[in-house]
């Protein structure tokens, strides 16, 4: 049973919650679980459909605008919506609407299928005049074909000769959900899209749109088919919708079938000849088939990223449900990415953060090296973006990237915990970094890589500065958002660190493996041998203190000599503490909103002793909320590589069921996508302590005391291998390529085609609690 999540819920909260939980996509479509037949009254239906990457652009508005803020906020829009399908029973006098506040339901279910990817809603349903049938809508976003959303209705009549009549929509008169009352959610601008065209011909409807102010069109076209001879069917044309009314009387299982395929102008000129294109090369394909392409797509997606446990099927579900729904919200074409709510809501307004980079990426670097490329090729694609955002902070060189945007350009209107965390840019150098490191594309690193990580070194080069011997960074914020606009962040810096070093050195592999490329990209940047050497003793020199007393790298200059905020007196119903206190009294007190130098320990583990580790983690274990989503996976993670495995496991189950048990209380604007990339790490970064390092790939394995194994693929330089362990061992086998060497604790191993890597667990190296 763990390949599938079912409710038969029926309650307002659950209806809320699964409209996001329910959510299908393919990285391009996202649409949520809402009732093709629309929402009881009662419900407070977040109704979407959403393209990744597609928005418009609305003002924001200051109190006081200062220098350098942004004018205008990209924002993803709400899509035509192409979900609705009434089912009316009954003679047309007395017929009623099918829906679960309607007639009397007889049995509900609905479910999502992980290794089939679609979604199933089933109601066994009678009318107050007796016709009782069994309606199961099934939904699926394909991602053989990326502009498809299909819908698969079956009505099976439970009563003799039922009358009925199916009204389905396309509506352009869409509009976006708004909350001025939480800053997580867009406050204004809810509608920005205007039809500009509807039409219809016997089988057929077509909506375009346009968006207000960022000059993109989109377009859906959507048919309609029943296997019903004598149904008759009407199309109306309104302003912004088509409306079809199909008709018939059912005395047999029926099949109604919707195909909606969107698609916009970034990726086509002509956007109806497109979409009429695909729909007659679609028009020969069966059910069976679209559905049989998507579960060999699926079953691609498991073989190479599924994670194994034994032991709880419980955890099986939530680490599947999780991976499942980051590939459904992962951009794949190389000018979207991964939104922080993925195409599952519109919470922080469809925008891509730093959440990609750290929390997203490594599963794909580590289990599809190619998808992983499309999304630093995103980043890529926003390069002079940053230059300019650069210039605007002004710097006279480097490259920021925004804090958070959709096309390029920093939407961030609060700038202490938006623009000012500068460090994105080192993330996304980390992040170009491991993926040299996974797969050794030097060609990669050559023709993008480098660019990245130079312009980025740059900006450190501006934002610090020598002081006392050393670099030192001021004013920036680092990952923990309750701390703003403070000096010598420690991730910040050991991340700018870094990013510096290699900036040199990949120069320096360029310039060894690809001497041509190298020329050209001297050019290109208008690059120094005297930069790099900056670069070099930036990085030499960065300030990275110790506490002396309390043995832990401060958080940032001022962090410890603030008072400790009073967590006794706090009610819980407080939490978070975003919602309930201003920013400055946040700021006033030790507290963090989430892992900050306990996550820069995780990602550089060789800039500190353990002994310092340790005691950080105690230490910032105590003044953490968590009151970010991604939180509790880092705990997770340096809880097992610090021994701390109780701890680990603890903020593993926080993790895994984050979105399954809303514990954030706010799922229902959306799933936490950084959260669900941090199950994956939470186990092979977190349990099998796997690292990749300059010098190859390490694994300190570790298993929760429940578990019977666990196992999971990686892949690494083109090499593919699996990884088992097992309460007494750690195994791994080369499933293909050339044979890898791995380092387990302090020893090396060659896997190779015949010989499979066995080792011992070490129980002795875990620190007692
Ligand atoms: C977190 C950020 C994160 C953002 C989007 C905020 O609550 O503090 O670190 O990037 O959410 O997920």
């Amino acid at each position: 049973m763990s390949w599938v999540i079912q409710s038969q819920a029926t309650d307002k909260e659950s209806i809320e919650l699964e409209e996001s939980l329910f959510f299908t996509g393919n990285g391009y479509i996202g649409i949520r679980g809402n009732f093709e037949e629309g929402a009881p009254d009662e419900i407070q239906s977040i109704r979407g459909t959403y393209l990744n990457g597609f928005h418009d652009i609305v003002p924001i508005s200051y109190g006081e605008k200062l220098y350098g803020f942004p004018d205008t906020q990209q924002k993803l829009v709400n899509m035509i919506d192409a979900q609705e399908v009434q089912i009316w029973v009954g003679e047309q006098d007395e017929a009623e609407q099918l829906s679960l506040s309607t007639g009397e339901l007889l049995n509900y279910e609905r479910t999502l299928y992980l290794d089939k990817g679609y979604s199933e809603r089933k109601l066994h349903w009678r009318s107050k005049h007796g016709h009782e049938l069994i309606v199961t809508f099934k939904r699926m976003t394909s991602f053989q074909t990326k502009e498809l959303f299909y819908q698969h209705i079956t009505i099976t009549p439970k009563s003799k000769d039922i009358p009925i009549r199916i009204v389905s929509n396309v509506r352009g008169d869409v509009q976006n959900f708004v909350d001025p009352t939480d800053p997580r959610i867009g406050s204004s601008h809810a509608k920005t899209l205007t039809v500009q065209q509807t039409e219809a011909n016997d089988t057929a409807s077509y909506i375009e749109v346009n968006t207000t102010a960022s000059e993109l069109s989109a377009a859906v076209l959507s048919t309609v088919k029943i296997n019903q001879p004598t149904a008759t069917t009407h199309m109306v044309v309104y302003d912004e919708n088509v409306e079809t009314e199909i008709a018939f009387t059912l005395t047999e299982p029926t099949i109604f079938e919707k195909r909606s395929l969107y698609t916009d102008s970034r990726h086509t000129t002509d956007l109806k000849q497109t979409l009429l294109q695909l729909q007659h090369a679609m028009e020969p394909l069966s059910a069976e088939t679209l559905f049989s392409e998507q579960e060999t797509y699926l079953t691609t997606f498991w073989k190479q990223t599924d994670i194994q446990i034994t032991g709880n099927q419980a955890l099986q579900e939530g680490i599947r449900f999780n991976l499942f729904h980051v590939l459904q919200s992962t951009g794949q074409d190389g000018i979207s990415n991964i939104a922080a709510k993925g195409l599952s809501g519109e919470g922080y307004e469809g925008h891509y953060f730093w959440d990609t980079e750290i929390y997203l990426l490594p599963l794909f670097t580590m289990t599809n090296p190619k998808l992983a490329k499309q999304l630093l090729l995103y980043r890529y694609s926003i390069l002079d973006a940053a230059r300019n955002r650069a210039k605007e902070m002004g710097h006279q060189k480097g490259a920021l990237f925004p804090w958070r945007t959709i096309a390029g350009d920093e939407c961030s209107s609060y700038f202490p915990a938006g623009s000012a965390q500068y460090h994105i840019s080192a993330d996304i150098a980390y992040s170009y970094i491991q993926y040299f490191l996974a797969t050794n594309d030097v060609a990669f690193l050559a023709s993008n890589g480098a660019e990245v990580l130079i312009e980025t070194a740059r900006l450190w080069m501006e934002v610090g500065h020598f002081s006392k011997g050393a670099f030192r960074i001021d004013a920036v914020t680092g990952p923990d958002e309750y701390t703003c606009i403070v000096n010598n962040n420690y991730y910040t810096n050991v991340m700018a660190k870094h990013n510096l070093s290699w900036a040199v050195k990949a120069v320096q592999l360029i310039k060894e493996h690809s001497p041509a490329q190298y020329q050209e990209l001297k050019q290109l940047i208008q690059l120094h041998n005297a930069e790099l050497e900056q670069f070099q003793q930036a990085a030499d020199a960065m300030y990275l203190p110790v506490d002396d007393t309390l043995q832990i790298n401060p958080q940032d200059d001022t962090f410890l000599q603030k008072k400790v905020w009073d967590f006794a007196q706090t009610p819980k119903s407080n939490y978070p503490l975003l919602l309930h206190y201003h920013p400055l009294t946040l700021y006033r007190y030790q507290v963090c909103k989430q892992a900050d130098t306990v996550l820069a320990h995780l990602l550089l583990e060789d800039e500190q002793t353990e002994e310092v580790m340790k005691h950080s983690y105690d230490y910032y274990e105590q003044v953490t909320t968590h009151d970010s989503s991604l939180s509790t996976c880092v705990f997770s993670m340096m809880g097992a590589r610090l021994g701390y495995m109780e701890k680990s496991y603890h903020y593993f189950l926080e993790t895994v069921r984050l979105d399954l048990d809303n514990t954030q209380g706010n799922t229902r604007h959306g799933l936490h996508m950084a959260n669900m990339g941090g199950t994956w790490l939470a186990i092979v970064t977190g349990f099998a302590g796997m690292r990749v390092k300059e010098n190859g790939l390490f694994f300190r394995p570790n298993i929760p005391k429940d578990w019977e194994s666990f196992s999971f693929r990686l892949s690494f330089r083109d090499s593919s291998i699996q990884c088992t362990i097992t309460q007494e061992q750690l195994a791994v086998q080369l499933l293909s390529g050339d044979a890898v060497t791995i380092h387990v604790w302090n020893d090396a191993y060659t896997v190779t085609a015949d010989s499979m890597i066995q080792v011992a667990m070490q129980q002795g190296e875990k620190v007692n609690e």
